[in-house]
């Protein structure tokens, strides 16, 4: 079946380059998009366009990173560091998903809000209950949204009231994969914490669990300095963070995500680059935990991909557009400290990796081009922008910067327009 969408498409193929047409036509047919165009294409019936004429039309957001059972934390603990807020707010909020009607509350609340700030596709941490963990791929399966769903490993370094057993870790992870295989736009992903709560044998099954089942793979990676520290300390023979995860088998080439890398030296970006991993860079997580400002510049500069992600709770802001924009000002500083060596990347740069940066981790999702799952976004910026005088580049701009989430007023996924989830 095609549906034919008009209005202003604005979206990217590659780092930094917007592509803009003007009044187009996006063309979709079985909920992928078959081109975009300048002119109707013959053939459609008039039922079959819908008309969205002064409306900008970009590709939803897909957030790479994000906590669910952190939601309730939203903007707490930004006076500590990492582990000192992990300790203190992460582990006694997420060990609160044993009750699964707290779960039920708070997951519904978590999509609405994805559905709200226009995020069609996301990968998220659950926590270590599988129950809660299912009824929240369920959640996000009937609201129709695309995600990668974790159970979070965790068998060391964790307090009495949220820590695992390694064998049971295992299992559960094992039934976890297996009860949501039946889903369509929900998929499992490994999520081992990160190496301070994984012991070397919950690592290694973990690695053949990915491996077995053919899954993607999440953590963190080299977020904070008294992190790595720990990390070198319980791992003395491996010379940079990311070697003990490559020991372990959870480098998978193409499918891996590793969230923040704010101080990873050449030889990890190296590896990176070889096994083709997708940096998560969570600008406001960084900010606020004051981790620190990842080289997204020299990622980008090696061909390393960068997706955006809120990173919540770390992250306050669970809009990516805002993301986008402080991507942009902390980059920019980054820029200043470092001796404006480099030129530093811009709004349409943050853009392309909240869109295609991190779409590609799901493959065919964050752009207009042929064969790409039609999820987009229908906005209208004429209560922030006079439509007839600014230019298309400066509205998408406009909105990112000062726009919110009633800017939104449709959201599609597969070509199928989605409401209000709960
Ligand atoms: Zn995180």
């Amino acid at each position: 079946m095609i549906k034919v969408y008009k209005g202003n498409l604005l979206f990217t193929k590659d780092i930094g380059k917007l592509t803009i047409i003007e009044k187009g036509y996006l063309v979709v047919k079985n909920g992928k998009i078959v081109e975009v165009t300048k002119e109707l294409p013959k053939d459609v019936k008039k039922e079959d366009i819908v008309d969205y004429s002064d409306k900008l039309i970009i590709p939803g957001f897909v957030d790479i990173h994000l906590h669910a059972p952190q939601v309730n934390n939203i903007g707490l603990g930004a006076d500590m560091q990492l582990l000192e807020w992990l300790d203190n707010y992460t582990f006694p909020e997420e060990s609160k998903y044993k009750d699964i009607k707290y779960a039920e509350n708070s997951y519904k609340a978590l999509i609405n809000k994805l559905w709200e700030n226009g995020t069609t596709s996301s990968v998220i941490f659950g926590s270590i209950h599988n129950e809660s963990n299912l009824l929240l791929a369920e959640l996000l399966e009937d609201a129709g949204l695309k995600a990668y769903v974790g159970k979070v490993n965790m068998d060391r370094n964790s307090p009495d009231f949220y820590i695992e057993d390694t064998e049971k870790s295992l299992e559960d992870t094992e039934e976890f994969i297996k009860s949501i295989s039946k889903f369509k736009n929900i998929k499992p992903i490994i999520t081992p914490r990160f190496v301070p709560s994984c012991t070397e044998d919950l690592m290694k099954g973990l690695g053949e669990l990915a491996n077995k089942y053919d899954l993607k793979i999440q953590s963190h990676l080299s977020e904070n300095t008294g992190e790595i520290t720990w990390v070198k300390e319980l791992h003395p023979v491996c010379k940079n963070y990311i070697d003990i995860y490559e020991k372990y088998g959870l480098l998978r080439e193409n499918k891996t995500v590793m969230a923040h890398c704010v101080f990873s030296n050449k030889e990890e970006i190296e590896k990176l680059k070889k096994y083709n991993v997708t940096v998560a860079h969570a600008p406001v997580s960084n900010g606020n935990l004051a981790s620190g400002i990842a080289p997204v510049y020299d990622f980008v500069n090696e061909k390393v991909n960068v997706g955006m992600c809120s990173d919540i709770s770390g992250g306050h802001e669970i809009n990516l557009a805002k993301v986008v924009t402080m991507g942009e000002t902390f980059g920019k500083i980054k820029w200043l400290s470092d001796g404006e060596k480099y030129n530093y990347l811009g709004t349409i740069d943050y853009f392309y990796m909240a869109t295609k940066g991190s779409g590609k981790y799901f493959e065919n999702v964050g752009t207009f081009e042929k064969g790409y799952d039609a999820d987009f976004l229908i906005i209208d910026d004429s209560n922030i922008s006079d439509i007839n005088d600014r230019n298309l580049n400066e509205r998408l701009k406009r909105f990112l910067y000062i726009g919110d989430s009633k800017n939104i007023i449709k959201r599609y996924i597969s070509g199928k327009e989605i409401g209000k989830p709960y």
